[in-house]
């Protein structure tokens, strides 16, 4: 079913940090009548809370001192709405499941547990947001995502099941939008059975998206700090310049090599459906903000630099290797059975050397102990941490003369411990040590950008 024209806006953690934040965002959901969906993240800093409530070994006084910091953040919204009696009782009732659940004594080895506690950052800022633009005058209510957005059963980093996800929608969500805002939780699901589990973090871009494509929507608003996608990082480089317009390509790569300011999975609902993507600062959604869509005017050799940090550098080493054929294979089979993604990759005659990403109490991290462990029992593993990767993205850069020597002139200086080129028109990738990929990214972006 297509409409005549629909909108679903995402507001990031900082845009509904407070109450004067969420009433920005409340004028944008106003100003456009196509905006019948808003996402919202937890408040900022309320996931990295739960977070740590779910994964560290706390003792009841941290616990509750912890549980204290959640509700100031939340009080102080609740507090300043005009009537804030009404959702006063929902909001303590959220806050007491999550008491329950951080002194719960299997939160530490329950991944579902660990789901359902971190649910309740986007849970309690969907229930204040919506009575905030109530109190502006839109009629709004609050849907909880988990009765549309089916995930499969990997708590932490579970994955939409699609088709699911679209009966859903147009069955439960599609009639009620008809006649309010319905305003749902980002980067929350539920599996089959009811369970609650989440999408990775930062995963509140991947739901708008992920609606969008199921509503057939025409566009997917990414409201959040910064007027756009920008040249790199703006926090790395006062230098970096916002960029007007991406092709799904090339955003698909900067979300995948780094750029935080979208979820490496965002471009994937937008790409099958042809769903425009916007990007812009809630503060600011006069300075405009980047378009994403599938033809840009300009395909330029250089787009943006990104960094992803955290990557550990893995060299699988058998003397067997020479002519053994079928270790490759193996080593790779390992890699899949655990659904891991590798970024970079060399070879030599004896040796293979390969990248993972490993952010600390992220699946991948757990995941990727147990295939180093089964990687032993076939070979020689040496693990390198402390790295970051450096990526440039943008177009035809494996075909066209120059484009290469230009970027290695600028990383001369540095020490490269391994280079990915050649086998994508849109990157060219640098593994670096941590220490100096600040300094790589400055001069990457000086030479090609400023
Ligand atoms: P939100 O909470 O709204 O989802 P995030 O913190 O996840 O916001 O993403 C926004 C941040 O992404 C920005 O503050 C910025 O520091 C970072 N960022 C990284 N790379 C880029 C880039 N290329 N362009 C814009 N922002 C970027
Ligand atoms: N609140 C979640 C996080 O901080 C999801 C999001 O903000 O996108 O990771
Ligand atoms: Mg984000």
């Amino acid at each position: 079913m297509s409409n005549l024209s629909l909108n679903i806006a995402k507001f990031g953690g900082t845009s509904v940090a407070n109450f004067g934040a969420m009433s920005n965002c409340a004028n944008i959901v106003r100003a456009n009548s196509a905006t019948r969906v808003v996402v919202v993240s937890a408040a900022a800093g309320i996931t990295n809370l739960l977070v740590e409530l779910a994964h560290k070994a706390l003792t009841k006084e941290q616990i509750n001192a912890t549980i204290k910091q959640i509700e100031a953040i939340e009080y102080a919204i609740l507090n300043d709405l005009g009537n804030p009696a009404p959702v006063k009782a929902k909001l303590d009732e959220l806050l007491s499941h999550a008491r329950e659940l951080a002194h719960h004594e299997e939160i530490l080895h329950r991944p579902d547990l660990k789901d359902a506690i971190l649910s309740l950052g986007e849970r309690m800022s969907s229930l204040l947001f919506t009575e905030v633009l109530k109190g502006i005058g839109v009629k709004a209510e609050n849907f909880d995502v988990r009765k549309v957005l089916r995930t499969d059963d990997t708590y932490g980093e579970a994955a939409p099941q699609l088709n699911e996800i679209r009966t859903l929608a147009n069955e439960l969500l599609r009639p009620e939008m008809a006649d309010c805002v319905l305003v749902t939780q980002g980067f929350v699901g539920a599996d089959a059975q009811g369970n609650t589990t989440t999408l990775g973090r930062g995963g509140s871009d991947f739901t708008a998206a992920l609606l969008a494509e199921a509503l057939d929507a025409q566009t997917c608003e990414i409201w959040t700090d910064v007027v756009g996608v920008y040249t790199t990082d703006p926090r790395i480089t006062p230098a970096a310049k916002p960029l007007p317009e991406l092709s799904f390509e090339e955003a698909a790569e900067m979300a995948t090599f780094g750029a935080k300011v979208l979820h490496p999975a965002t471009m994937e609902p937008a790409l099958r459906q042809d769903i425009r993507v916007f990007v812009g600062s809630s503060k600011e959604p006069e300075k405009g903000g980047t378009w994403i869509a599938r033809d840009c005017k300009e395909e330029p050799h250089y787009r943006a630099i990104t960094r992803r940090k955290e990557q550990v550098m893995v060299t699988v080493k058998t003397p067997k290797m020479m002519h053994a054929q079928g270790f490759l294979q193996k080593v790779f089979t390992i890699i899949a059975d655990h659904n891991l993604s590798v970024d970079l990759i060399t070879t030599s005659e004896i040796a293979v050397a390969f990248t993972l990403d490993n952010p600390s109490n992220s699946v991948a991290e757990r995941l990727n102990r147990e295939t180093l462990a089964e990687l032993k029992e076939i070979c020689e593993v040496v693990i390198e941490n402390d790295y970051d990767l450096v990526t440039v993205v943008g177009n035809n850069m494996n075909s066209a003369a120059g484009v290469s020597s230009r970027i290695f002139a600028a990383v001369k200086n540095f020490n490269l411990r391994m280079i990915c080129y050649g086998a994508n028109p849109h990157n060219m990738s640098f593994l670096v040590h941590a220490k100096d990929s600040t300094d790589v990214v400055k001069e990457l972006h000086s030479e090609l950008f400023e």
